[in-house]
């Protein structure tokens, strides 16, 4: 059966890929377990913070250039897009280009529009759209209030395309659809694959669309000395460079999480070739991942060239780095897949990984043949002790920490970081998920985790004068996963 189906929306990733929110037990139990899909998606009956499919989705839309969004919500799903402009600018400015804002108009949904509709809202929303900015592409963002009551956001954005006379984009992010929030990717990039994406015209063979967030141009210095091209999906990307991701060699991703439905369907629609090793994040995967590079595009020997330089130029830091770091604990917390590159990185430097909480996990992925670094991590590494999914909440990360007490943590993700301080643990926030990829990478990973080991005094005498905002019941009785059902923990 087709990945792509053509039709507006994609389905969740519990239903697709069986992504799970609940579980506890180890690496390798949870690897056996996912060749049958025997552990159900989970929930909980109480839940401290979230996220939602529909911000997610907009880390896809609100970062490429000439385009624009309405927000078919209540105002409060919009609150998260100051970041937005306030990400790209950074991020453009980082890499040398002109930076831009990220034009979003909200169609205030209210409750009486729930009773009558809200579609003339949209549509002067689009117009406005219009009038003000001239964008390329609209994305129309959906939202649990749009779907609840049904919009036809498919005929309305049909409709008001021949009006505007440009193309609309109608991404389907609703957040009450799905428990896990990375549906949103899937959803934002279903709505380029559908309205934006051309047939190629030519082959690009020296081109490679890099499925990434924000975060420093680390791919291009290294791609670009085997002739090649990056072309960064979609954090800056201009309409004409999303239109003709078709045309590509080959896409890879810094974590498959992000990129695992769009590159299969890339792969299967245009036979734009996935990079099926995992990213280079660590020696091994940086070695593997360059040979598959080199293999596809006829640069072979130039990518074993490459791999001796760059190991010979990084071998000393690195084998310093071991001296300083090496055999200290470490316990990540991150979304799915980029968390099992963090701990590869980890283990270049010979620092032991005492655990995972991870935000989902995938049991499957679109194309069975797709990358899938849990798989990669458990085969070369053996286990990961201590492996939990649990959708970001920090009550229960809090318990896990205190019982294992690692020497460091790395938090993928903001808030969660100062968690790691208040219980006195050296802390590393990875805020910028390009930054340990790569030869250099592992020396600046190793590097910052060195500096954070140097915070000890200070983080444990924060945690002598902090009160943590949970009741001693809760600190005191054993099972983090008390308030959870199914998953593997019924
Ligand atoms: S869960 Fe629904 S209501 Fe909440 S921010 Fe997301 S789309 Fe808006």
């Amino acid at each position: 059966m087709s990945i792509f189906t053509g039709s507006p929306e994609v389905d969740v990733r519990e239903r697709r890929l069986h992504s799970i929110i609940v579980y506890n037990g180890t690496g390798r139990d949870l690897y056996e377990k996912a060749k049958s899909c025997s552990i159900n998606c989970g929930d909980r009956s109480f839940s401290q913070c979230a996220s939602c499919s529909e911000n997610t989705a907009m880390t896809i839309m609100a970062r490429t250039r000439d385009t624009a969004v309405v927000m078919h919500s209540p105002i409060g799903c919009c609150s998260s897009v100051i970041t937005y402009n306030i990400g790209i600018r950074g991020v453009a400015l980082a890499r040398k280009q002109e930076p831009f804002e990220v034009f979003t108009i909200c169609t205030n949904i209210q409750e009486k529009d729930t009773i009558f509709g809200a579609a003339e809202k949209l549509r002067e929303a689009l117009r406005e759209m219009e009038r003000r900015h001239h964008p390329r592409y609209t994305y129309i963002a959906t939202s649990c209030a749009s779907g609840i009551i049904g919009e036809d956001i498919e005929s309305i954005s049909d409709e008001m395309e021949e009006e505007l006379g440009h193309p609309i984009v109608p991404v389907y992010c609703e957040g009450f659809k799905s428990k896990i929030w990375s549906t949103g990717f899937d959803a934002g990039y279903h709505g380029i694959l559908r309205k934006i994406v051309k047939p190629p015209r030519k082959k690009q063979e020296d081109l490679i669309n890099v499925f990434a967030f924000e975060g420093t141009d680390t791919f291009s210095p290294v791609l670009s000395r085997l002739g090649l091209r990056t072309n960064y999906m979609v954090a800056l990307a201009s309409p004409q460079e999303l239109e003709t991701i078709s045309e590509a060699a080959c896409s890879t991703s810094i974590c498959e999480t992000l990129s695992l439905y769009v590159a299969s369907v890339l792969e299967e629609q245009y036979g734009v070739l996935e990079i099926k090793s995992p990213p280079p994040f660590g020696l091994d995967w940086t070695d593997a991942w360059l040979r598959t590079i080199g293999k596809i595009t006829g640069r072979e020997k130039q990518a074993e060239e490459l791999i001796a330089a760059e190991r010979e130029k990084y071998r000393g830091e690195i084998e310093d780095l071991r001296s300083k770091i090496g055999g200290k604990t470490l316990y990540v917390t991150a979304g799915d897949a980029f968390g099992h590159n963090l701990a590869n990185v980890a283990k270049s430097l010979d620092v032991r990984l005492i655990g995972i909480t991870s935000l989902h996990h995938d049991l499957q992925t679109d194309n069975p043949e797709s990358v899938n670094s849990m798989d990669a991590y458990v085969e070369s590494n053996g286990d990961i002790p201590n492996f939990s999914v649990c959708n970001l909440q920090p009550y229960m990360v809090v318990k896990i920490l205190k019982k294992l007490r690692p020497d460091f943590l790395i938090c993928r993700h903001n808030g969660m970081n100062a968690m790691g301080s208040k219980l006195g643990i050296p802390t590393l926030f990875e805020g910028d998920a390009n930054y340990s990829s790569f030869y250099k990478g592992i020396v600046n990973f190793g590097k910052r985790l060195y500096e954070a080991l140097l915070t000890r005094k200070l983080v444990e005498n924060v945690a002598r004068h902090v009160e943590l905002p949970y009741t001693d019941w809760w600190l005191e009785q054993d099972d983090p996963f008390y308030f959870t059902f199914g998953g593997n923990n019924p």
